[in-house]
């Protein structure tokens, strides 16, 4: 049976895969942690078609469509991103691969063992169309490295301030190396890293120091002012004052506390002193 995608009607945007199995399976048939961790997260108490226990289970159809997103992710039709070339097996250029090939080679690792489990699963992934791998001639996380390592190259020996300047420190594989700086920011972002934190939230902030009354106050455990600020820190550069602090009191009191820095350990928020022994 071949797998589709799944629509609402014609032109609206892909909605996932549909799949009909009707089993049930548990963590057991897996070599793939990933898959495991899934099905004990989003898996329910009950008998695993293949092995029959009783533990958690999660409908095939689930772990199904993961392995279809890790197909769709991995491989591309060649029919659509390789020239046509009679010369070779399948009429396309590149290392183009069927179905069964892929399921052979079992390119994900899953080390399925159990027959039915195995058949039901291939049987399930199983199509016609031809697969070539999409990074076969270079993939994005290469070209990001290149464009890293020209960066670096450019601001150490040749621009420290003006490296933006367009088509000056280009490479004739890479583009310019102001562009890592938009693939920082586009990660950022789509990974959603900046966090608002509602008013009220508990932050802490630690500072070892000798004396022990040294800390009497705010300003003495808040963030330097810029022109006292002489050493650069984890994320800011020297001169340019940050707040550093953490959600988590044992972070902030692993991140702080070092053999040289004193004996008092005073911890923002509740203020709290700690002698350390
Ligand atoms: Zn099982």
């Amino acid at each position: 049976m071949a797998w589709i995608k799944r629509f609402h009607k014609p032109g609206d945007p892909e909605e996932g895969y549909y799949f009909d199995v009707g089993t049930f399976v548990c963590r057991g048939h897996f070599k793939d942690n990933f898959l495991n961790n899934y099905i004990k997260r989003n898996g329910d108490r009950g008998t695993c078609s293949y092995c029959k226990r009783r533990r958690r289970v999660i409908e095939l159809e689930a772990v199904l469509e993961l392995i279809a997103i890790g197909l769709d992710y991995i491989y591309e039709d060649p029919a659509n991103t390789r020239y046509l070339n009679k010369e070779t097996t399948y009429g396309y250029d590149g290392d183009v691969q069927p179905f069964d090939e892929i399921w052979r080679d079992d390119s994900f690792d899953l080390r399925i063992e159990d027959e039915k489990l195995y058949e039901d699963v291939k049987d399930q992934l199983q199509k016609d169309e031809l697969y070539c791998k999409r990074d076969e001639f270079g993939s994005h996380e290469d070209y990001l490295h290149d464009l890293w390592s020209h960066f670096k190259e450019v601001l150490r020996h040749k621009a420290r301030f003006v490296f933006h300047f367009p088509n000056t420190f280009s490479q004739w594989n890479l583009s310019e190396p102001v562009k890592i700086l938009d693939q920082v920011q586009f990660t950022i972002i789509k990974q959603n890293m900046i966090k608002e934190l509602p008013i009220g939230t508990n932050l802490y902030r630690a500072r070892q120091h000798k004396i022990v009354n040294e800390v009497d106050g705010a300003p003495k455990i808040a963030s330097l002012p810029n022109h006292l600020n002489k050493a650069a820190g984890r994320m800011n550069a020297a001169g340019i004052s940050l707040f550093y602090c953490s959600n988590y009191k044992d972070l902030t009191v692993k991140e702080v506390v070092s053999k040289k820095g004193g004996a008092t350990l005073t911890i923002l928020q509740p203020f709290l002193k700690i002698i350390i022994s």
